[in-house]
């Protein structure tokens, strides 16, 4: 029998994990609590018997990722980490400060299928799928590294989270649970470049997190040339997937959109952006696109940046401008990646 990343498991599967061993169902609540909180071995769980220590030893490992390099920005503090998983594939993930809390950005996968033209971490593909417990260890590093509790999470780093949807699901129920990091679905988001299917399957659990789509295009056209999965679904599934996912989950949604100059920032663009999303409950995040080094992309000017939000403010669209962070220390997903691997 393989055994069993216990933190990548609810409270639910140690439990049963435990009676299998002839103990009490109650351990199993134990047991989620010491891996929750960061303890890597069974010897420092106080409250667990020798018996059943050794019980875990045959059936159960811990997930154990380590910091690999950390970089903090001179601009605004954000700090962003790679992180090496015990097979020796590298990660990353970015930790940033707002008024409002501590927002960790995680991965969900080791690379990306998805070939998204704008991006650095599909360049090599996709590597594997992450475990939920590689990505609540994420987390525990960042937060015991930066000494503060982490308030909110976007599955925003590299890997397309709907594309790894079981584990990405048992995730969501591991943080949530308040005998754990106890983060609530509303400080939770996650960003998806639109996998139709998966968006209305997410929609039917009604997990009450937010969703933020990678949309950065308003015509089929555009977003066909800038993101291959475009071509399997069209604006108008992904728009109907998200009046869906409204109606199911009661939740405004999040189009992330990256200007790239002279491609998608053109006041036509703004006017059919507004079209698109006429009558749906969202909000428009623009964002002055990271430098990446591996895309031909070039940044939108500020005033064609703000001139863009005004067209589409004015048509009843809420946009904000995201403000750029850490744009010191290759923040862009997958950039740090990309240098670190290329450079060792
Ligand atoms: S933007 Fe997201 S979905 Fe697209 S290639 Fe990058 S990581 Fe993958």
């Amino acid at each position: 029998m393989a055994k069993e990343d216990l933190l990548s498991l609810t409270i639910e599967e140690i439990e049963a994990i435990v009676e299998k061993v002839g103990e009490k169902k109650y351990r199993g609540k134990q047991i989620f609590q010491w891996v929750q909180k960061g303890i890597k071995d069974f010897e420092s769980m106080t409250n667990i018997s020798n018996t059943l220590k050794q019980a875990l030893h045959e059936y159960s490992f811990i997930t154990n990722v380590e910091i690999e390099k950390k970089v903090i920005s001179q601009i605004d503090g954000t700090r962003k980490y790679l992180f090496l998983l015990e097979d020796g594939n590298i990660i990353e993930g970015v930790l940033m400060q707002y008024k409002h809390g501590v927002t960790a950005c995680i991965s969900c996968q080791v690379g990306c299928q998805m070939g998204c033209s704008f991006c650095a971490s599909t360049v090599g593909g996709l590597v594997r799928n992450l475990r939920a417990g590689e990505m609540i260890d994420q987390i525990l590093l960042m937060q015991q590294d930066f000494g503060e509790r982490i308030s909110n999470i976007v599955i925003m780093g590299s890997g397309e989270p709907l594309h790894n949807y079981s584990e990405v699901i048992n995730f969501l129920k591991i943080v949530n649970n308040e005998n754990g990091l106890n983060i609530g679905n509303r400080h939770i988001t996650l960003s998806t470049c639109g996998l139709v299917p998966e968006i209305k399957k997410l929609a039917e659990l009604q997990i009450p997190i937010n969703l933020a789509i990678s949309l950065h295009a308003p015509s089929d056209e555009i977003r066909q040339k800038m993101m291959p999965i475009a071509k399997k679904y069209s604006l108008t599934d992904l728009i109907n997937a998200c009046a869906y996912y409204l109606k199911k989950n009661n939740r405004r949604i999040t189009f992330e959109y990256a200007l790239v100059k002279d491609i998608n920032d053109k006041e036509i663009h703004a006017q059919q952006l507004s079209q698109l999303l006429k009558g749906l409950l969202c909000h428009v995040n623009l964002i002055p696109i990271n430098m990446v080094d591996e895309t031909q992309y070039k940044k939108s000017t500020q005033e064609k940046i703000k001139r863009f939000q005004s067209v589409l403010m004015k048509q009843g669209i809420e946009a904000t401008i995201r403000r750029e962070m850490g744009a010191d220390i290759d923040a862009a997903c997958g950039q740090l990646r990309n240098n670190y691997i290329n450079n060792t």
